[in-house]
């Protein structure tokens, strides 16, 4: 894949950048190397300066960075700020939290004094070089939320970024050198995915994260694997939307738009399968498509666009595939189906609702990475969980009812690494986030994310000999 700023938009190629050759990724890796030796010395007061003002600097340079981001891959402008200024305060979080978070433990007295130790305690320390497999739908998230723990923790990385947000990436880096953190603690390494192996493979890299689609993951969790390295994967997802009868159903169709199709419908955890009670199966199907057919699909940098296009050719081919394939077997769509009309240029997709789907079509079991949503009618609780788990993935899961039984049950029975309640999925960095099944394993955010790139460390003292008296 070409690295370069294709607009999807327009088709159009603004700018490309030739991938770094060997010579230069081993001055990297030995910078970073080299800046780990030092920047893991530092004490969380430092860090937690230098990433408070990385924060000042994104929100400063959100307006800008938001119209790389739309150039670069179509979110809708207002969307791009918004990711920025998350970011920002996500690094405010953790620059506060940090600290507290990789607080020295004291097992209890009786358990110290079982173990034969005078004193133990456990510490967090840094793993070292971190190398970021990333993906191009949040561009500045993606990233953030691996770096900023990652960076409090005393751990230094390097950022593989997609190859469509080269832009993006090379910002980055910028950002986090203006901020003052020490050379070679955040680097971007424009590079295709052809180059992750060797540089994974470096004894000086300890540890990998990969955001991104299954092939890529365990691809990367493979040559991880034959390293004996620590890797964090956050795969696909293809997260069930449960409506329930006690459900609020107007504010329940009104949600459910936006979770299907926030960031042009490319998110791993937008909601993808709608899976709707009988009893309210008529009154959802009937106002989430209007909200659906509503939608106005535009220019991304026009701050009325609703949705944008797909990010890249290949991407919107791979949902036409999948709709076409249901369409062909018997599915009916409530709305869209197909390109919308008068966008010749660009990858504009409409918003699709299609209903009437059987377990034979590919759109059951696999991600639609796009404006597509599919809709289930099921008799009861027992049915919608296991349609809700008839999934290869694990990631999220929302539910939308009253029921006190009934929330008992899904949160025993869901097969996720998360359900939301009325509500749709989202995240915050004190919340953990990851998935289960063939979405990937290990946790970002909160106490779990930054814990994962530690040495978590047992530190024991043995008692003082009897002086013999
Ligand atoms: P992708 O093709 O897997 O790309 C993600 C990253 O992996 C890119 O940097 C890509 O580089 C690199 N890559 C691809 N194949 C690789 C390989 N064999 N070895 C090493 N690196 C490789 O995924 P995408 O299409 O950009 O992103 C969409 C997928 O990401 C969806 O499945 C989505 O659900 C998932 N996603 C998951 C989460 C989560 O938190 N669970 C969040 C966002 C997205 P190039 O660009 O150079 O190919």
């Amino acid at each position: 894949m070409p690295i370069a700023t294709v607009n999807p938009a327009s088709g159009e190629t603004l700018l490309s950048f030739d991938p770094l050759g060997a010579g230069e990724i081993e001055r990297r890796v030995a910078a970073a190397d080299s800046a780990f030796r030092t920047y893991r010395t530092t004490g969380f007061d430092e860090r937690a300066r230098l990433l408070n003002r990385a924060a000042d600097l994104l929100e400063q340079d959100a307006p800008e960075i938001a119209r790389t981001m739309t150039t670069e891959m179509g979110k809708p402008v207002a969307a791009a700020r918004a990711e920025a200024l998350k970011c920002a305060k996500s690094m405010r979080w953790y620059a506060e939290h940090a600290e507290e978070l990789l607080a020295d433990e004291r097992p209890s007295d009786a358990d110290v004094k079982d173990s034969g130790a005078a004193r133990a305690s456990v510490h967090y320390r840094p793993l070292g070089v971190v190398l970021a497999v990333m993906p191009w739908n949040f561009p500045l998230w993606q990233v953030v939320r691996f770096a900023a723990p990652a960076l409090m923790a005393g751990n230094v990385g390097l950022l593989k970024h997609a190859s469509n947000v080269p832009q993006t990436a090379l910002y980055l880096e910028d950002l986090f050198r203006r901020a003052g953190f020490p050379v070679g603690c955040f680097q971007t390494l424009l590079v295709g995915s052809g180059a992750v192996e060797a540089i994974l493979r470096d004894p000086r890299v300890a540890a990998a994260t990969l955001t991104g689609s299954e092939p890529a993951g365990r691809s990367v969790a493979a040559i991880a694997a034959d390293e004996v390295k620590k890797t964090v994967l956050e795969l696909g997802g293809s997260d069930p939307y449960v409506v329930m009868p006690s459900a609020d159903i107007e504010r329940a169709a009104r949600t459910a738009v936006t979770a299907r199709v926030q960031n042009n419908g490319q998110s791993c955890i937008a909601a993808k399968r709608f899976i709707v009670h009988e009893d309210v199966y008529d009154a959802f199907a009937e106002r989430f498509t209007a909200g659906m057919r509503d939608l106005t699909v535009g220019d991304p940098l026009d701050e009325s666009t609703d949705v944008g296009p797909l990010s890249s050719e290949q991407g919107r081919t791979d949902l036409e595939e999948l709709v076409d394939d249901a369409l062909s077997g018997g599915a009916t769509a409530l709305c869209g189906g197909r390109r919308p009309k008068g966008y010749e240029q660009g990858w504009f997709y409409t918003p699709t609702v299609l209903a009437g789907i059987t377990g034979s079509m590919r759109i059951h079991r696999e991600e639609t990475f796009g404006p597509v949503a599919t809709l289930y009618r099921v008799a009861g609780l027992d049915e919608a969980v296991a349609l809700a788990n008839d999934t290869p993935f694990g990631l999220s899961s929302n539910v939308w009812t009253r029921d006190e039984e009934e929330m008992r049950r899904f949160v025993r029975d869901l097969e996720a690494g998360g359900v939301f309640f009325n509500g749709m999925t989202a995240s915050h960095p004190a919340l953990p986030f990851g998935g289960v099944k063939r979405s990937g394993y290990g946790r970002e955010l909160s106490a779990h994310g930054i814990r994962e790139f530690c040495n978590i460390t047992t530190v024991w003292y043995g008692a003082e000999p009897d002086n013999g008296s």
